[in-house]
């Protein structure tokens, strides 16, 4: 693994721009203009870690392959929360590659799932202790998905037209509070999941796969703390829209910035 590259690289001082520096030892520079003196990680996501290069290039290989904090701690030799807030930096990072303000187009699945709370009780929409998460899938393209308050029609009416482009495509279910979406301005589709699970391009099995795909990886957890959820489903986006690329990759080269 590299660890080269991830360092922001000096050719001047950043106090006095002068180009008279020097590395004087390990991870410092200093300018021989204003005798300032300054660490290599200035400036970079890594300036308050204390974390060598090389673990913290093992930890992003460890986040990549899911492993456990409590795993990858004992892996790193690091202490449980030095390894948390290394994979909290991770998480942090993978949020600027989520947060994009394109809107979707073309041919959309629009869904709402329930994450958390426990198993027993009531099951579904509604169910009591469960978060409500709003998804959009772009046909051919990436999922987004956010944490919503409610699921009544304004509130993911009005998300819908923050993030579809008018006279889109909308495949939903039968759910009432997308009832509103031709009179917005879209195309709209429905399945009824009673009659047939698909009805040739009516279907959102897409947004349906990311539902499974997060879900089945939250079990591992057995629950995740309700605030930190919305980073850890942002973290579920991430990988399942970056299922087919190498995720070190992606993370280095973001962690770089
Ligand atoms: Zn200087």
């Amino acid at each position: 693994m590299r660890a080269k590259g991830i360092l922001p690289t000096f050719h001047e001082c950043p106090y006095c721009h002068g180009k008279k520096i020097g590395r004087i030892r390990r991870g410092l520079y200093k300018c021989y203009q204003c005798r300032k003196e300054w660490s290599r990680r200035r400036g970079s996501k890594l300036e308050k870690y204390r974390v060598t290069l090389q673990k913290v290039l093992l930890a992003v290989k460890l986040f990549e392959l899911e492993t456990s904090v409590r795993k990858a701690s004992h892996q790193l030799g690091l202490a449980y929360n030095t390894t948390y807030t290394l994979y909290d930096l991770i998480r942090k990072t993978i949020l600027h590659l989520t947060t994009n303000n394109n809107r979707f187009s073309g041919e959309i699945e629009v869904d709402e799932s329930y994450f958390g709370g426990r198993r027993k009780g009531k099951r579904g929409r509604g169910a009591p202790n469960k978060i409500p998460v709003f998804g959009i899938l772009e046909r051919g393209g990436k999922v987004r998905v956010e944490v919503v308050d409610d699921v009544k029609g304004d509130t993911l009416l009005n998300l819908s037209l923050k993030k579809v482009k008018r006279g889109s495509l909308v495949y939903t279910d039968k759910f009432r509070s997308y009832d509103g979406l031709v009179s917005y301005g879209f195309k709209h589709e429905r399945i009824d999941h009673g009659l047939k699970f698909a009805n040739g391009k009516v279907y959102i099995n897409g947004i349906e796969g990311f539902w499974s795909f997060a879900k089945d990886r939250l079990m591992k957890y057995h629950g995740v703390d309700p605030e930190k959820f919305p980073l850890y489903l942002k973290e579920l986006e991430f990988r399942y829209n970056y299922r087919n690329s190498d995720l070190f990759d992606v993370v280095m080269r973001q962690l770089k910035m």
